[in-house]
């Protein structure tokens, strides 16, 4: 069916805004996370078949769609909010295909798009996979001057020596670290250690799935650079996207 669902042009992509916590809260860009609209099931999110297109394989066209979708719109974005970015997920299975940084300069050069606009997170497990692999595609795409992100940082098993050596723009930091913030003291220690840690390897870190106030708080005394949650928005389809960078303030 999924395999269906690609022909049939079934997959959509939602964006998710992330904020910037640097000084003034405002948008600073959106992570793009695929979504199958099914006829009878209605909306799937990708937590239910990302998995499923990864062993199968069909991540790789999927993803490679998903990544034109995404440079499209934020071109478009860009002429009402220049500063806006995109942020693309990028599994092991893509990570290991040879013409990946082909077909993603193709894509950046189709949308018109400035190759520094676009953010490629990767998991710490994708990298630590095969890490050699792992290191020359991620220096093909700093070549090719896109962004990148290790994403759901924390749960992973990469080793801070592999990291350091890597090209990194950005952490995201797991909601599994975040959920406790303002319940357990425990966790804003340890929060604010991977703070201080992303910093000492000269990134930007943001925390993933923030769904409260006091999370936020807690966020901002930490020194956490962004945020991303249920707390701002949902990730939205493009037309939500459009209504909220017409709606003006941030
Ligand atoms: P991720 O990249 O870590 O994306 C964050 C996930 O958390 C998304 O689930 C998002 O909808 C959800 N989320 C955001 N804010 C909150 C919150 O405040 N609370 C809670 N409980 N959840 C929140 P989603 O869209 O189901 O995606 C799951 C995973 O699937 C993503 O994790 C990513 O690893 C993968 N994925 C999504 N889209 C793509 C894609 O186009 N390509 C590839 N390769 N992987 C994708
Ligand atoms: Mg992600
Ligand atoms: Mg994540």
């Amino acid at each position: 069916a999924l395999r269906q669902a690609v022909e049939r042009s079934e997959l959509r992509v939602h964006y998710q805004p992330q904020v910037s916590l640097n000084g003034d809260t405002g948008l600073s860009g959106f992570e793009a996370l695929v979504r199958w609209e099914h006829p009878e099931r209605g909306l799937i999110d990708a937590s239910e078949f990302v998995s499923l297109a990864e062993s199968t394989g069909l991540i790789v066209p999927i993803g490679l769609w998903v990544l034109g979708q995404a440079l499209r719109q934020v071109s478009r974005w860009r002429e009402t909010r220049p500063g806006v970015t995109v942020s693309v997920n990028l599994s092991a299975r893509q990570l290991a295909d040879p013409a990946l940084p082909a077909n993603l300069a193709t894509a950046i050069r189709d949308s018109g798009a400035d190759p520094g606009v676009l953010y490629l997170e990767v998991t710490e497990d994708a990298v630590e996979k095969d890490p050699e692999l792992a290191g020359r595609m991620l220096a093909a795409f700093d070549q090719l001057g896109v962004k990148l992100v290790v994403d759901d940082f924390g749960t992973g098993h990469s080793s801070l020596q592999s990291l350091r050596h890597l090209p990194l723009e950005e952490i995201k930091i797991h909601p599994s670290f975040v959920s406790g913030l303002g319940a357990n003291p425990d966790d804003a220690a340890l929060l604010g250690a991977l703070v201080e840690l992303g910093h000492a390897l000269g990134v930007t870190v943001i925390a993933e799935g923030v769904e409260t106030d006091t999370q936020l708080a807690h966020l901002r005394d930490l020194g956490c650079d962004g945020a991303q949650g249920y707390l701002f928005s949902r990730p939205l389809p493009e037309e939500g996207v459009l209504a909220l960078l017409g709606a003006g303030s941030n």
